[in-house]
C-alpha cells in the first residue's frame, strides 16, 4: 500500500467511516460515491455513517507466507468479516489462538499497529478484529 494512498484514507481507515443509501439503506465500507444499486437517484443521498465494528468472521486463512513489512508476525489469520451493517472488510484477526478460530465468530473492530516502515521509522496504524467474549 503506497503511503499517500493511506494518509488520504485515515479518517475512514480510524472512524470506520463509510457511506449510507438513504434512499435503500443499505451500508459501503469503504464510502461510496454512489449506491450501485440505486445509481442515479442516490446522488446526493449518501449519507455518512459510522458503522459500528462489530461483525461475524465469514472466512478466514492463515498467512504462513506474508509479504514484505509484515515479516515476524507469521503465522496470523486475516479474515473476511461480515459486518452488522452488512458489508464486508478484510482484516487482521488479533488476540486470538488460531486454533480457536472459527466461522461464525463474533468479532469487533480495534486499533493496532498496522505496519512499522523501518527506513523512515513511521509505524502505521489501522483496524483489526478481536474475538469478542
Ligand atoms: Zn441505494
Amino acid at each position: 500500500m503506497g503511503v499517500p494512498r493511506y494518509w488520504r484514507e485515515i479518517p475512514q481507515r480510524y472512524n470506520l467511516l463509510g457511506k449510507k443509501c438513504s434512499i435503500c439503506n443499505e451500508v459501503f465500507f469503504p464510502p461510496r460515491v454512489i449506491c450501485p444499486t440505486c445509481r442515479r437517484k442516490s446522488i446526493g443521498k449518501m449519507e455518512e455513517y459510522k458503522l459500528k465494528g462489530e461483525g461475524t468472521v465469514e472466512t478466514y486463512t492463515i498467512i504462513h507466507d506474508p509479504p514484505p513489512h509484515f515479516e515476524g508476525e507469521e503465522p496470523y489469520a486475516v479474515a473476511i468479516i461480515k459486518l452488522d451493517e452488512g458489508c464486508k472488510v478484510i482484516a487482521q484477526i488479533v488476540d486470538c489462538g488460531l486454533d480457536e478460530l472459527q466461522i461464525g465468530m463474533r468479532t469487533k473492530a480495534c486499533f493496532r499497529k498496522i505496519q512499522e516502515d523501518g527506513k523512515s521509522g513511521a509505524i502505521y496504524y489501522g483496524y483489526k478484529f478481536r474475538k469478542i467474549t
